[in-house]
């Protein structure tokens, strides 16, 4: 009999954290999780779910636009934001109520309370003024927006968090940052009809995906006309009179809207958890520290999902949960595999990418093939609409393998996840060459581009 409460208590009721713990309850273990705020976590309260909600809401006027092309007569449309919000957060309600019924359901315990440890094997149930034990403890806090407090006047900014509830849709907008999340909303607020301008501090938008799907999203939004800074940063934030915000970066401009958006990276939800009472060390960016099975320096604790500040992405927090209970529960060590993630920035347009940069392969095999095409997608012909798509491949010369797939068009979120398994696969250029095309398709172009672009040999490009 064991002398603990219960076999596994997870720490945070969101991607990773609901997943072990529904999971675990399913192989007969004794579970209980705790959530604070609301089961679901980032991804369905504040994350990936209302954010494709609201892509989604913003393509609208395209698409009314691209209709007159194929005969359609579409009257002045018309948008309301506490409409769009309402429905948003039904949506979230219902997925948050099946997150947590799911636990329930496989005969976890669901507790909503924030949870703190106050050693190895007890957590105390803020919520409900006790304590428990467990023979294993999973931490699955996620992370926040980094509230830049050096920043003077940050607090009169706005984060990924609000954006989502604000009372009223605001006439402009300055967003602060380079990564998808910011990529992301200033395409949302502009397809809403936001004044929006994307100030960023590097030299392009999306560090560390293929360079010319950066540049050429970057033309493509500003096409569209998202006002885009590069090499620029915030100094300071004024609040006037007015209540519109003065944003003075470096240089001396200043950028005046009605809300200003920080989306400048996020920190791991490591404060006052009580990891020091327990032992469990911490990183240099305040993430939990973890080997390659995702356990901490404290043999029964183990840590998933972006607590842990691996790779920030559902599907990640999720594939790192089902491997804990692997190595925990079923006796069969297995380490997560963080290589070759495919993923999508729901820009407009989006974005799907999978392994290699061109770049970084060029840093890592002496001779790779690019195969690239630039094309008009048949649906922008009769629609008029002069948007261009982008497929590329990056190849190893020397076996063949398909090192990486960049698309940048309509769904190109959706055929990554299908190019993900050839890349994983580590297929080969014939492979694609073999694969007869679905016609007439954008995604044809992946299994035709039969001689190469262009070929990097030692990081240089040549013809
Ligand atoms: C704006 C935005 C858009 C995103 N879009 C995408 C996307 O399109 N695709 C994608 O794959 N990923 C996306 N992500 C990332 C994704 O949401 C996260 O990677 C994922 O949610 C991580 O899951 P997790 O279980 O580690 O943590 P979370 O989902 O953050 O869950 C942690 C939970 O722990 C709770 N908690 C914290 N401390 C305590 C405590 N002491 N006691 C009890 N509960 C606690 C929190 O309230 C939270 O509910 C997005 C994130 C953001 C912010």
């Amino acid at each position: 009999m064991s002398p603990y409460d219960y076999d596994l208590f997870v720490i945070g009721g969101g991607s990773g954290g609901v997943r072990a713990a529904r999971v675990a309850a399913t192989l007969g273990k004794r579970v209980a999780i705790a959530e604070e705020y609301r089961y679901g976590g980032t991804c369905v309260i504040r994350g990936c779910v209302p954010k494709k909600l609201f892509v989604y809401a913003s393509q609208f006027p395209e698409h009314f636009a691209d209709a007159a092309g194929y005969g359609w007569t579409v009257p002045e449309a018309s948008f309301d934001w506490p409409t769009l919000v309402a429905n948003k957060d039904r949506e979230i309600a219902r997925l948050s109520g099946l997150y947590q019924t799911g636990v329930e359901n496989a005969g976890g315990e669901a507790f909503q309370s924030r949870a703190t440890l106050v050693d190895a094997h007890t957590i105390r149930l803020e919520g409900e003024g006790r304590t428990v034990t467990a023979d294993q403890i999973l931490i699955a806090t996620g992370g926040r927006p980094n509230p830049h407090a050096a920043l003077p006047g940050h607090e009169h900014c706005i984060f990924s968090n609000e954006a989502f509830d604000l009372p009223e849709l605001p006439k402009s907008i300055v967003i602060a940052g380079g990564g998808y999340i910011a990529v992301e909303f200033a395409n949302i607020f502009h397809g809403l009809g936001v004044d929006t301008t994307l100030i960023y501090r590097g030299k392009e938008i999306l560090q560390r995906f293929d360079i010319d799907l950066r540049h050429r999203l970057h033309e493509e939004m500003v096409a569209k006309g998202i006002r885009i800074r590069c090499q620029t940063i915030f100094e300071k934030i004024e609040k006037k009179a007015d209540g519109r915000l003065h944003a003075t970066v470096n240089g001396g401009e200043i950028f005046i809207a009605d809300q200003v958006m920080l989306a400048l990276g996020r920190l791991a939800n490591t404060e006052d958890l009580g990891l020091e009472a327990a032992g469990v060390e911490l990183g240099v960016r305040g993430e939990i520290v973890v080997d390659a099975f995702s356990r901490t320096n404290v043999e029964n604790i183990w840590a998933i999902g972006d607590v842990t500040d691996r790779v920030q992405l559902t599907p990640v927090a999720i594939h790192e949960a089902m491997c804990f209970l692997e190595t925990a529960f079923k006796d069969n060590p297995t380490r997560p595999d963080h290589d070759c993630i495919a993923t999508a920035v729901f820009s407009q347009p989006e974005i799907g990418t999978v392994g290699l940069s061109e770049d970084e392969a060029g840093r890592r095999f002496a001779n790779v093939e690019v195969y690239s095409a630039s094309f008009r997608p048949m649906r922008h012909t009769l629609s008029g609409r002069q948007e261009r798509m982008l497929t590329k491949l990056v190849v190893d010369a020397d076996s063949r393998v398909v090192l990486g797939a960049h698309i940048l068009g309509p769904d190109a979120g959706e055929m990554a996840q299908l190019l993900g398994i050839a890349v994983k696969a580590r297929l080969t250029k014939d492979d694609f060459d073999r694969t007869m095309a679905v016609h007439p398709t954008a995604a044809e172009e992946l299994v035709t581009m039969y001689k190469p672009s262009y070929v990097v040999r030692n990081g240089e490009r040549s013809a």
